[in-house]
């Protein structure tokens, strides 16, 4: 028979939304389902913008005729869309970034996995406790940790806890990293991080030679002028750091699918007989075996998002959420709920009242107020005792919400 990869054995069986899933099924027998008001898992809920479904219907006009039809795009991505997010995202804040060190692709959920495939096995690799559980699994499956740990977590894997204590801020390690996760904004915690604090980290990263991923899926959601969008406004970022985004979050593209990496063509690594390799090449050559680009008609959809109307659109659909993130936090707080995150990104993050545990605060919140959240143990060891709540709902859900827990 076929060997299996065993490292799929080693992972935790996707307990996290598996499991809420069956809770919320159980609850919903004894209710109405109608009254079931969703804020755990982080997908948006509200239309495209207009001026991305235009450009994507004629995209697809384009295609239906012979001069315009296109076939195989370039692996990397079509160059128009390249060059527009290395202007607007990029040189307008600051940082030099060329349209060719941007790969545009499906998802950063894939990219944030696949980048593993041009790293050795051997690198010392860290992600912070409480995390987006993507970032750990895919190094499961990849066989680069050992067994899962009964108290939690798998051998091998540093975990840098984030809590109240650091204000959800990972401290800069006292050993030698290779391979360092950081979300910013964060997913769960909702934590931000300022220009000075990221600075440390590719300071640390340079002097260590070490690499960090550096995943900015929520930028969009900043409002404080201070907090970096792009690891790249740091001077040095480009000789350590990869950076991830995605059109999911800000332009409500989680079902249209469109994302990047950005791989600064500075960047090394070294092999074990000493040489120096670009990482750059790696990835181009990964991508373009592996993977065929993005489809045409989405690529056009992504561009339209960088049009005078797009961006007017996407700060719309931004300010919808974080206002439905101020409700929830407002809220919270006034009724003495110790409230963390919702300022800079779509989620609040809940000290649980009273010692309970994050999964006895989800089935009372289930049970009492049919409201579902998730367990902030789901996203780690260190999540135990926090509670995510997403803003991404309607303001009517949000509201109701809201109220259903303040009257528990
Ligand atoms: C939603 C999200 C992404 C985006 O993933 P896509 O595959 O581009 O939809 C990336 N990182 C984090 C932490 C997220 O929550």
């Amino acid at each position: 028979m076929v060997k299996v990869n065993e490292n799929y054995l080693k992972l935790k069986a996707g307990y996290l939304f598996p499991e809420i899933a069956k809770r919320v099924r159980l609850h919903s027998q004894k209710i109405n389902p109608l009254d079931l008001i969703k804020l755990g898992i982080g997908d948006v809920t509200e239309p495209l913008p207009k001026i991305c479904i235009e450009a994507m219907s004629n995209a697809l006009k384009e295609m239906s005729t012979s001069e315009g039809f296109k076939g195989y795009g370039p692996e990397q991505g079509y160059k128009w869309l390249r060059e527009k997010i290395a202007k607007n995202d990029f040189s307008a804040r600051g940082c030099e970034i060329d349209a060719d060190e941007i790969f545009i692709s499906d998802g950063s959920k894939c990219d944030t996995s696949n980048i593993l495939d041009i790293l050795g096995n051997d690198n010392q690799i860290a992600v912070t406790d409480p995390v987006y559980p993507v970032y750990v699994d895919s190094n499961v499956m990849t066989g680069r940790t050992g067994n899962a740990l009964d108290k939690g977590g798998y051998e091998g894997l540093t975990y840098l806890p984030i809590s109240e204590e650091n204000d959800f801020k990972p401290e800069i390690p006292s050993t030698k990293l290779d391979i360092i996760y950081l979300c910013f904004p964060n997913n769960p915690t909702g934590a931000t991080i300022s220009k000075d604090e990221i600075k440390k980290w590719v300071n640390y990263a340079n002097d260590n030679n070490s690499l960090i991923f550096f995943d900015a899926a929520y930028e969009a959601f900043i409002k404080d002028v201070n907090i970096p969008h792009s690891i790249y406004e740091i001077e040095g970022a480009k000789n350590c750091a990869i950076e991830f985004r995605s059109f999911s979050k800000n332009a409500g593209f989680t079902g249209v699918r469109c994302a990047y990496t950005v791989i600064p063509k500075s960047l090394k690594g070294i092999c074990s007989y000493g040489d120096e390799i670009d990482l750059w090449s790696l990835w181009n050559r990964r991508q373009s075996t592996k993977f065929n680009g993005v489809s045409y008609i989405v690529q056009r959809g992504a561009e339209a998002v960088y049009s005078q109307e797009g961006k007017i659109e996407v700060q719309n659909l931004v300010d919808f959420y974080m206002n439905n993130a101020e409700i929830m936090r407002n809220r919270l707080i006034n009724a003495g709920f110790k409230v963390y995150g919702g300022v800079n990104a779509p989620y609040v993050w809940l000290k649980v009242p009273d010692k309970m545990s994050s999964w006895d605060f989800f089935d009372y919140l289930l049970e009492k107020s049919n409201v579902v959240g998730t367990p902030g143990s789901g996203f780690g060891l260190a999540g135990e005792g926090y509670f995510r709540l997403s803003a991404f709902n309607s303001l009517e859900n949000v509201t109701s919400a809201m109220e259903r827990i303040i009257n528990i």
